[in-house]
């Protein structure tokens, strides 16, 4: 749920960068740094400045980090499995081979793709097409969200956050196509250039589906109209952050008195779905989604989906569609310049589609079993030095801690990939590349919708295994951990442990921290909606965090444009609190030990902080981080190491800061939470 970081890479400028990653010295490389620079001005700068110098953006990038140099060494084995497993056509029919193998191929195979044209994706605009009365908007929705097709908003099954125990429907808002509801409704002449753009682009999508120009631009402002009108109703990215505000459970005919307009039982009775209540995410969305299902004309609603379906298959099609898509989605959105090899599209892909079969063959060539012990004893020393602390916070009562504990021992620890193992129960073919996709994403929604009414399944991953991420879920208590990020520079057998505390620790204490921030500190042991805290407890923790809240604020990484402070809230939190944390764990590791001798001239503690600062080092495309710091509930790279670092008196400790500087923030104004 609160993940820390997306990431994605090249293979052009990969091939370097491995030469690069190869030459390093394990753990800290003095060729990263940028002593020119003192630490305690700018300690990202300090740490990377000489990597931020020896690497530059791949074409195909609108962001490149560490993060995206794991991601890159991860998609390479990743071809290669789908290289070699498709290269054999002998396979047993519905083995993970079989299916694996051939999806790769269908995706690689661009003459058929070309061939077929708009064949694959006729029947599904024919079907829009039969809309000739509204009263039959929503069979027609229903039918298109069971293919996994978007429109107007989704509907899907999780655990009920007040009863952890058992799944609850949601529905929630959505609808546009744009990423975020600001760029329909700012008047700024980013906002306005970027809806000018978006126009054009549906027009021209349109066009290359088989209308004429001048229809093709009627119809794109049809869309940007209606898409307007939701996002006017849409809630804000924060709002959407609060988890009490978006809890409201309904019965069905609660939701149909309350959002008249639309047919909410046809609606479900066409999915399929059964239920006596559901959670409405965004009421006053849903009201708003009503009247608009009642008021706006049926050919503009046919519009509209057309649209949507074209674009969410776009890289299904011919090559046209998707170099359309990524002229908007990637240069004008991410100002990145080229797209990404077929090869590694079709890679990208098969991950996302088939991620637990790709993922086998992954972690047996890439994980080895014993990294699993040597994470979890990193994992289990980082809860020790939680619990430690939340032992001694000055600010905190017995009672809360008491329960803060129960919730820190209760936390449940996934490492690697999963023990039960999906199993992906529809045909692959080998010459049918768009309906690959389609069946995996039906299958996708019919599994999710199938939970309803089922005991809660705890064997499950929200991440695929080479995924260089980590999450928190609120609801399941738990911190995930996919094999994709146990790889240096995360963690790395070969560094000191100074070096891999600071990197993976400051991960796991981030994720750690998420069932703390302002969010997940709301959720119980047992993981439901239910507050433990006490009023006073609750305030003393506000209190700081509010310091938080203004602390990010100021940041300014793009002229004219901050750093939301209450959007990155839980992440900032979580940074801090999981360097504090991580920090803490090695120094337990050092207990009855010698101190470590410096390496290259820098102490154990400094190293821990050069290996934090490494996490985070990355070059991005200013388009890109404009549309971050409007969606991205985290902070640029930069805000997400001198932030929690300036906050840090351990930091100040092992690089000598003194009052006044830009990293040892005021004392008055630092928050110390966790
Ligand atoms: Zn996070």
């Amino acid at each position: 749920m609160a993940s820390p970081f997306r990431a994605s890479l090249c293979l052009c400028l990969g091939l370097a960068s491995f030469a690069l990653v190869a030459q390093s010295k394990p753990g800290v490389d003095p060729a990263n740094l940028d002593t020119t620079v003192k630490p305690c001005d700018d300690f990202y700068t300090f740490a990377n400045g000489g990597w931020l110098k020896s690497h530059s953006l791949p074409a195909d990038k609108a962001r490149f980090g560490a993060f995206e140099e794991v991601s890159e060494r991860n998609r390479a084995i990743l071809k290669r499995i789908l290289e070699e497993t498709s290269a054999k056509t002998t396979w047993a029919k519905g083995s993970l081979q079989q299916k694996v193998g051939d999806f790769y191929a269908s995706g690689m195979d661009e003459a058929a793709i070309e061939k077929r044209g708009l064949a694959p994706l006729k029947p599904i605009l024919a079907t829009i097409d039969t809309l000739k009365d509204g009263k039959h908007l929503p069979a027609l929705l229903a039918r298109l969200h069971t293919q996994g097709l978007p429109g107007g908003f989704g509907f899907f099954v999780r655990q009920d956050a007040k009863q952890s125990t058992q799944y609850l429907g949601y529905l929630s808002q959505g609808g546009t196509g744009l990423p975020d509801r600001d760029y329909y409704l700012k008047d700024d002449a980013r906002s306005r250039e970027i809806r000018a753009k978006y126009e054009a682009h549906v027009a021209k999508m349109l066009e290359l589906a088989g209308d004429a120009p001048d229809l093709a631009r009627v119809r794109a402002k049809v869309v940007l109209d209606l898409e307007t009108r939701m996002a006017q109703a849409q809630w804000s990215r924060v709002e959407m952050r609060n988890p009490q505000k978006t809890y409201n459970k309904r019965t069905l005919d609660q939701v149909v008195s309350e959002a008249p307009g639309f047919d909410w039982k046809g609606y479900f009775q066409a999915r399929g779905v059964k239920l006596a209540d559901l959670n409405l995410t965004q009421p006053s969305f849903f009201q708003a989604f009503g009247k608009l299902a009642a008021e706006v004309p049926v050919p503009q609603w046919r519009t509209y989906l057309r649209w949507h379906a074209i674009s969410a298959t776009a890289n299904l099609l011919p090559r046209a569609f998707g170099e359309e898509a990524f002229a908007f989605q990637g240069k004008v959105l991410s100002g990145t310049p080229e797209r990404e090899p077929r090869a590694k599209r079709i890679e990208a892909a098969a991950d996302n589609t088939l991620g637990e079969a790709l993922g086998q063959l992954y972690v047996k060539v890439a994980f080895p079993p014993e990294s699993k012990q040597r994470v979890l004893t990193m994992v289990e020393n980082l809860r020790v030095a939680l619990r430690e602390r939340i032992t001694n916070l000055d600010w905190m009562g017995p009672e809360t801690k008491q329960q803060a504990i129960k919730k820190l021992n209760a936390f449940g620890v996934k490492i690697g990939y999963p023990d039960k193992w999906k199993t992906y129960a529809f045909d692959i073919k080998r010459d049918d590349y768009f309906g690959n996709v389609r069946r995996a994403s039906a299958h996708r929604i019919q599994e999710n919708l199938a939970k309803l009414g089922k005991a809660i399944d705890r064997t499950e991953w929200g991440m695929t295994p080479p995924t260089v991420n980590a999450y928190y879920s609120p609801t399941m208590n738990e911190i995930v951990f996919p094999a994709g990020i146990l790889q240096p520079p995360f963690f790395d057998a070969s560094a000191d442990d100074a070096v891999n505390y600071g990197s993976l620790g400051f991960v796991i204490g981030h994720e750690m921290t998420h069932g703390f921030d302002d969010s997940g500190s709301q959720f119980d042991a047992e993981g439901n909606l239910k507050n433990w805290w006490t009023d006073a407890d609750k305030q003393a923790y506000q209190s700081r965090t509010d310091l938080v809240v203004k602390q990010y604020d100021a940041y300014e990484p793009l002229k004219g444009e901050h750093v939301n402070g209450k959007l990155t809230l839980g992440e900032n939190i979580a940074d801090i609190g999981g360097l504090k944390i991580a920090f803490a764990a090695y120094q337990n590791s050092l207990k009855g030990q010698a101190v470590p001798a410096p390496i290259d001239g820098f102490t154990g503690p400094q190293r821990f902080f050069l290996g934090a600062a490494t996490v985070w080092r990355n070059h991005i495309r200013e388009a890109a981080l404009s549309v971050r710091l409007k969606t991205d509930p985290h902070s640029p790279g930069k805000s997400r190491v001198n932030g929690p670092l300036s906050n840090l008196p351990e930091f100040f400790d092992a690089f000598g800061c003194a009052d006044g500087q830009a990293m040892k923030r005021d004392a008055k104004v630092r928050p110390a939470i966790w």
